[in-house]
């Protein structure tokens, strides 16, 4: 492999090759830099947990071929803030929001494109641009704009040190199959993932738990980069125990197994824990509000294991899983391939059935189908699990990604501890995500915060250079 001498000079390296880098890449190159994209796995496998999204959500103020309807900045901003519970930086977030009406319209000018909208549990249609073929098909267009406009992109590269100077970007080192070599850039921009496939780092917060958590995505997304960024003295953001992990079939691989393994199927029975007992509300609020909490519900039950619970006529009412459903012609046989204690979940269910009150269901909506003098109550969408076949699904924590992160500012420049704004160095998609994710999420906003931050960061990078 080629020595320090023999590397051309770049003016941007971008480290990663999912939604942010690839944004950054083309965004730099279009302002005329010359880029380098660096992506640790192969080819096939590259764009990270890009490949396996299917939309976005952006602002727009009238309805499109793709969304039914308008989405205001205002009307976003209120989401956000809902399910962060305010954890996030306002200024930053609404910031993303603006800019998130022309990404809509650029990611588009990049080849990707838009389907008609959809309906489906998550009622997205009026807030998420859907892609067409996917995150991979997406991805696919991106790669073919970035190459088309003189991007060079290296497969199978890790990087595996970076040096900073008092904050300011120097070097890093990549290793290859063909072993390790120096790369030399006037700016970097990072966009490498969370770190959320790094058991070993998860276990740091979560202890032994973590040992029965599945990552939905790229084993790739270790984090290393965010370590390398944060032991130079750049500004840690969020919690490191917040993250996005949803409900997903206990019998997933433990990597990659992508949006087939999710179950949305939560509101319409009973979800028991491994000792047979129920312990959160099902039918609290709307499902896409409340599907990327239920990882972490799960995470905190013993053994990180629970049981989604329901009767014959709910069977054909949601998306199944991979897997089929666990089937018992009587909640003893049930329990019984559940390897649950039979009487527990006997009870557990005629608890649930006794405390039903009569509504009219409809799941789009919250209905008044509700649970009177249960705890936890059901408040939507309860109906009598009475109906057999008796059907079950195991779940387990699904990370999808982590909210710890580097502080940016809003030209997506990496903020030092002490304050300063990194002159050179630039971060976007997952690696920032928790400064406009504290906690909670609401779907499609990942590929937002990649999108936005990745055009910012990308552009800001080569302007950096320029001037
Ligand atoms: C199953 C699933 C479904 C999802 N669906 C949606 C959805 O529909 N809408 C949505 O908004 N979000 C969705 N998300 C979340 C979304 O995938 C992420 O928020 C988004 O893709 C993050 O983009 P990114 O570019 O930051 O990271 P990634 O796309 O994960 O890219 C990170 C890249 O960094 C590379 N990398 C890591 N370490 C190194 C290193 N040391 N050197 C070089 N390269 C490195 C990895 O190989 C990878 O290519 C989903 C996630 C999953 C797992």
């Amino acid at each position: 492999m080629a020595g320090i001498d023999n590397q051309p000079r770049y003016d941007v390296v971008v480290v990663g090759g999912g939604n942010a880098a690839l944004c950054a890449a083309i965004a730099a190159r279009r302002e005329g830099a010359r880029v380098l994209v660096l992506e640790l796995a192969d080819a096939f496998g590259r764009g990270g947990n890009t490949r396996h999204t299917r939309n976005m959500r952006c602002a727009h103020d009238t309805a499109t071929a793709s969304l039914t309807g308008p989405y205001t900045a205002d009307e976003f901003w209120d989401d956000l803030q809902r399910v962060t519970k305010g954890e996030t930086d306002e200024a930053l977030a609404r910031f993303m929001i603006e800019e998130s009406k022309e990404v809509l319209h650029w990611i588009a000018e990049q080849g990707v494109r838009w389907q008609p909208s959809l309906g489906g549990t998550l009622s997205l249609g009026r807030t998420n641009s859907f892609f067409l073929g996917g995150g991979r098909a997406m991805l696919n267009a991106l790669y073919q704009t970035a190459e088309r406009l003189g991007v060079e992109i290296r497969y199978r590269s890790e990087v595996v040190e970076i040096a900073l100077e008092d904050g300011v970007f120097r070097t890093l080192t990549v290793r290859d199959p063909d072993g390790c070599y120096e790369v030399e850039a006037a700016a970097l921009v990072a966009a490498a993932g969370g770190f959320e496939s790094n058991i070993a780092w998860l276990k740091e917060y979560w202890g032994e738990a973590a040992e029965n958590f599945l990552i939905r995505g790229t084993a790739n997304n270790r984090g290393t980069v965010l370590k390398m960024l944060l032991d130079q003295g750049v500004a840690p953001v969020g919690d490191p125990t917040q993250c996005h992990a949803v409900a997903i079939d206990a019998r997933a691989p433990r990597y990659d197994g992508g949006i087939i393994t999710r179950l949305d199927c939560v509101v319409f029975g009973i979800v028991v824990n491994r000792d047979a007992v129920r312990f959160y509300d099902e039918g609290e609020d709307l499902w896409p509000k409340r599907y990327a909490i239920w990882g972490r519900l799960v995470a905190a039950q013993p053994g990180q294991i629970a049981y989604i619970i329901f009767d014959a006529p709910s069977l054909e009412r949601f998306m199944p899983s991979l897997y089929p459903p666990i089937r018992g012609e009587t909640v003893a046989d049930l329990a019984h391939a559940l390897d649950l204690d039979a009487t527990t979940l006997d009870a557990t269910i005629a608890a649930f059935n006794a405390a039903v009150r009569p509504g009219t269901f409809d799941h789009t909506i919250l209905d008044d189908c509700a649970t009177q003098g249960l705890s936890p109550p059901k408040s939507h969408w309860a109906q009598r699990i009475e109906t057999a076949p008796f059907y079950a699904y195991p779940v387990r924590p699904g990370i999808t990604f982590t909210y710890l992160g580097t502080r940016v500012n809003r030209q997506a420049r990496v903020m030092m501890a002490d304050g300063r704004p990194a002159p050179n160095v630039f971060a976007a998609g997952e690696i920032m995500a928790g400064n406009v994710l504290g906690q909670g999420y609401a779907a499609g906003i990942g590929m937002t915060i990649g999108a936005v931050f990745g055009r910012v960061a990308g552009r800001e990078a080569a302007r950096h250079v320029r001037n």
